[in-house]
């Protein structure tokens, strides 16, 4: 049974380099029931498909519009506002990104004070295990302290990328079900 209403629009955050542009292609190029593997509005920031998650569908939009790194508070503000869900990416092998993620979530905070809003710690990347600078534990903890899911995945291997965007869907619909 599909879901009506209008898409959920789940953005991805992170320092530049931490994998968004490939989970945005592996998210894209899913093979789907139609017979094309291309996404219908795929632009280079966007795009919307209908996914299964626990032998539902889910209409999803993803946005991969920011550019973290830049000062343009206005862009940093409409991105804050745009989503209702949120992948919060670093890479296990830059210290740097996982920072950044700490200082994302802390914006974000502050744009979304009073809801609920589905977030999950992802961090990218783990099959440079020589290349590790932030361990397991470390990125568990800091989800515990922003009180968000964690997953470490790997784009270059498509190792969890699609349990993460299930798990923001399951997150979602528990929200949308509690309202
Ligand atoms: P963005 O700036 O966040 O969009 O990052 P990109 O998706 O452009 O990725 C930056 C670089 O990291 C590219 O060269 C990717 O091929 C590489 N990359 C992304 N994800 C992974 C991953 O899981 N493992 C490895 N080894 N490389 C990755």
């Amino acid at each position: 049974t599909a879901e009506t209403g209008s898409p959920y629009r789940v953005v991805l955050l992170g320092a530049n380099g931490v994998g968004k542009t490939a989970f945005a292609s592996i998210f894209a190029g899913a093979a789907d029931s139609m017979d094309s593997d291309e996404c219908e509005l795929c632009g280079d920031e966007m795009c919307e498909k209908v996914i299964e998650v626990d032998g539902e569908s889910a209409a999803v939009t993803l946005l991969d519009t920011w550019d973290t790194e830049s000062d343009d508070e206005w862009a940093q503000e409409r991105c804050m506002h745009t989503g209702d869900a949120y992948l919060l990416l670093y890479s296990i092998t830059d210290r740097a990104s996982f920072l950044r993620a700490s200082e994302l979530r802390i914006i974000l905070r502050h744009f979304r004070p009073a809801q609920h809003t589905p977030i999950i710690l992802v961090g990218n990347k783990c099959d440079l295990v020589r290349r590790r600078e932030v361990s397991v534990s470390e990125g568990r903890a800091c989800a515990a302290v922003f009180d968000c899911k964690f997953i470490e995945t790997s784009a270059a291997m498509q190792h969890n990328v699609w349990e993460a965007f299930h798990g923001i869907v399951r997150q979602l619909r528990l929200r949308r079900d509690s309202k």
